[in-house]
């Protein structure tokens, strides 16, 4: 059999009791959310909507909307009923304040939950936690099912959900199976990154029990609007700076993403594109949010730690092959800076890692 997760059995059937026990429960992912996080996200609400008897009482609570390509995996009830911060702060945070019971999904800290970070953190609600990420806060949760080695959380939660005593001699309910697929497909970049023998058993048992995959690949790859295409073609052409020592950098300023008409989240997947260049052995992606201040993507080969450059000069994290964080210059500091300071960082770092 294939190396899957430790999953304690205690731990999984005291997940299932205080599903049970409480009175209203958020489910809860990290800001600017991804196929991952909306895909565990969902799934976990429709597990606790179907098996453990919390229908009504499940409520999504998300920081900012939902990337386009994954809205196909809501029912229009869903959708009308999913509370983004961005869009209604106070019904979130009251939402969220009425909690008995928190699950987090796909982040490591409650600081990645965005603007209710903090009364995350102040909650006497109990906080349980499903991620694949390094370094999980564990002191901030009451109970942590956390395993790196996964592809992704809808992996993960797929093992989770299976182990808990509920599930003893069923199939997950159909209406999971959509979701993890949608999750592992995009954490796992098509199945191109971090994909186990495990991966594939999971993959094989979804496929099995009716999850869509052809439907899920036209959604996620094959529905972008063109400007996102013509937009990679400028920025690919023009905008992409590679160093001698095997940094790649694209940086998208906000004239730029206005003159293309781009949308948050349509820029997804750009930062691997320069690392199919065979010199190429770290890749960085910079969008402008505000005047500023920049969202980096990293993305490295194997032997180069993405996760270990973002958390020294971005102040992110994430995996091992793919991490994030923030870049703020000096202020004054136009594109030509900006794109100068990372290739800098990157470079001080690819070096100080070859010695
Ligand atoms: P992406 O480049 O796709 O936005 O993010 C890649 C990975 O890095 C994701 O797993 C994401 O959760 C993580 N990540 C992105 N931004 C941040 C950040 O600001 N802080 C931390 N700790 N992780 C981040
Ligand atoms: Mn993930």
């Amino acid at each position: 059999m294939h190396n899957a997760p430790y999953i304690n059995p205690a731990d999984a059937a005291s997940f299932e009791a205080c599903a049970r026990l409480a009175s209203k429960i958020g489910i809860v992912t990290h800001t600017r959310p991804d196929g991952d996080a909306i895909g565990s996200a969902l799934a976990m609400k429709r597990f606790l909507e179907t098996r453990l008897g919390a229908a009504g009482k499940c409520s999504l609570l998300l920081d900012t909307e939902a990337p386009g390509q994954v809205l196909f995996l809501f029912s229009p009830e869903e959708a009308g009923e999913t509370l983004v911060y961005a869009r209604d702060p106070e019904r979130t945070a009251a939402c969220a304040a009425a909690c008995d019971l928190l699950v987090f999904l796909d982040l490591n800290t409650l600081s990645r939950t965005g603007a209710l970070a903090s009364q995350y953190q102040g909650s006497g609600a109990r906080k349980i936690l499903v991620d694949h990420h390094l370094g999980p806060e564990r002191a901030s949760f009451d109970l942590v099912f956390s395993d790196t080695g996964v592809s992704s959380t809808c992996e993960l939660l797929y093992l989770l959900l299976s182990r808990f005593p509920c599930s003893a001699g069923k199939d997950l309910p159909q209406e999971c199976l959509d979701p993890l697929l949608t999750g592992i497909t995009t954490d796992t970049n098509n199945f191109a990154n971090s994909v186990s023998g495990m991966t594939l058993s999971v993959v094989s048992e979804l496929l099995d029990a009716g999850a869509r995959r052809e439907q899920i690949l036209e959604e996620i790859f094959n529905r972008y609007p063109e400007r996102r295409i013509r937009l990679m073609g400028r920025l690919l052409d023009q905008g992409l700076t590679l160093t001698e020592k095997g940094a790649a950098v694209m940086v998208l300023d906000r004239e730029t993403a206005a003159e293309f008409g781009i949308l948050d989240g349509e820029t997804e997947g750009f930062v691997n594109i320069p690392l199919a260049i065979d010199r190429v052995k770290m890749s960085l992606f910079l969008r402008q949010e505000a005047e500023g201040k920049y969202r980096v993507s990293i993305r490295s080969k194997k032997g180069w730690s993405a996760n270990r450059l973002a958390v020294r000069y971005f102040a992110g994290g994430g995996h091992e092959q793919a991490s994030g964080g923030q870049l703020i210059p000096e202020p004054g500091s136009g594109v030509e800076d900006v794109i100068a300071l990372a290739c800098r960082y990157t470079d001080a770092f690819i070096s100080h890692e070859e010695n």
